[in-house]
């Protein structure tokens, strides 16, 4: 446990909506790519102690978010769609029956086409998830192996319209500058995407992570210019067929963002159960970090004694005008003025420096009341929010 200097106490609200983040931490086969908390299965995954812990962990983190309304939640991973339908059900079940939904409440699951069938995808939404993403990363044979994906380009065309006949709202993660993608193959794959019409998109380019397979045996990518003619030719491709440009790597029709991601990119509230989850939780003026235990052992035996969080923080008031901006500065709108003290406690004149110098650099602009990256802002984002560090 590592503490840090508090925060001043401030007078901003701790009673906005809540997003609440489920980690399901197994997964198949471990990408050669992936950073993430999964680890193989290795056989049948340990559900029934796991969505114990789960709501055991739960419990215990009441006192810091009761009575406040959940205006989404996300079961995300490692890969969510390993856990059978009953589980789910159990689990919101279990959510609904400590915290008040909001009407409309946005329940995401991520699902690998690897990992589940249309027969699945119907039962979770008869168990109340509304909206599915699908993990597809590409749908050329070639290219999902190269990047040891579970699953081939059959699969995941399968899982996409298995998913639309059973979700309104469905997004597709796709990948580009994948090991020997050409600009054209990263196209076919985004166009295939868009002809059957999901109502959300995100596009990520591929990068070496430290800890990753790939850091090890680095595979040969598409160089720097390519990647950037892929990033624009399927920024282009999205525009055209109306999804808009919402945040740096995620397109949506209209009124389909992802309100979950919304939370974060808004600085808002959540709380995170599962291993290795982070929770950001505003109460008595302060901002409160949490991480719970990282291991899938180490967090069901810990969940189960009431102490699933392995490390608390509050954040410092250094700190928060980065932390907002590195989030809210992601999105394409920006953020309304007045959402900076409503999340941070703190005046706007507390980041006026940073503002005024971003502005005199083009990277962001102010129209009136709301405060929002140019092109170049979004398109050199670590400089921009490098002006912010304390
Ligand atoms: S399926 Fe997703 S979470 Fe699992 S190893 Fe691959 S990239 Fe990581």
């Amino acid at each position: 446990m590592r503490a840090e200097p508090a925060s001043e106490a401030t007078d901003f609200p701790s009673t906005c909506a809540l997003a609440l983040y489920v980690h399901v931490p197994w997964c198949l086969r471990k990408c050669p790519y992936c950073d993430f908390n999964s680890h193989e299965a290795g056989g049948a995954i340990p559900e029934a102690r796991y969505v114990e812990a789960l709501q055991a962990d739960l419990q215990a983190a009441l006192p810091l978010v009761s009575g406040r309304e959940v205006r989404s939640i996300f079961f995300g991973g490692g890969t969510p769609s390993l856990l059978s339908v009953p589980a789910v059900g159990n689990l919101l079940d279990a959510v609904s029956a400590v915290l008040p939904l909001e009407s409309g409440c946005e329940i995401t699951l991520e699902a690998n086409p690897g990992a589940a069938d249309e027969t699945k995808f119907r039962g979770f939404r008869e168990v109340g998830v509304t909206r599915l993403s699908l993990g597809v990363q590409s749908f050329d044979d070639a290219r999902l192996a190269a990047i040891g994906r579970v699953h081939d380009g059959e699969a995941a065309r399968r899982a996409l319209d298995g998913a639309l006949r059973h979700f309104e709202r469905v997004n597709v993660d796709l990948m580009y500058a994948l090991p020997g993608q050409t600009v054209a193959q990263a196209a076919g794959d985004m166009r295939i995407a868009i002809e059957r019409g999901p109502a959300h998109l995100s596009a990520y380019q591929l990068t070496i992570e430290p800890n990753t397979w790939f850091a090890h045996q680095r595979p040969e990518l598409p160089g720097e210019d390519a990647a950037t003619e892929m990033q624009e030719t399927l920024e282009a491709m999205l525009g055209e067929a109306g999804y808009a440009h919402y945040e740096t790597s995620a397109f949506a029709r209209p009124q389909a963002a992802c309100r979950h991601n919304l939370n974060y990119w808004h600085f808002g509230d959540y709380l995170g159960i599962g291993p290795g989850a982070h929770s950001k939780l505003s109460a008595d003026g302060r901002i409160v970090r949490q991480t719970r235990h990282r291991q899938p052992k180490a967090y069901i035996e810990g969940a189960r004694r009431g102490h699933a969080v392995h490390e608390e923080q509050v954040v410092a008031t250094a700190d928060l005008g980065f932390e907002f901006m590195m989030n809210a500065l992601r999105l394409t709108a920006g953020f309304p003025v007045g959402l900076f003290r409503e999340r941070t406690g703190l005046e706007l004149a507390a980041v006026e420096e940073p503002l005024r110098a971003a502005e005199a650099r083009g990277l962001i602009e102010r129209p009136p009341g709301c405060i929002r990256p140019t092109r170049l802002g979004r398109r050199f984002l670590n400089d921009l929010l490098q002006l912010f560090l304390p």
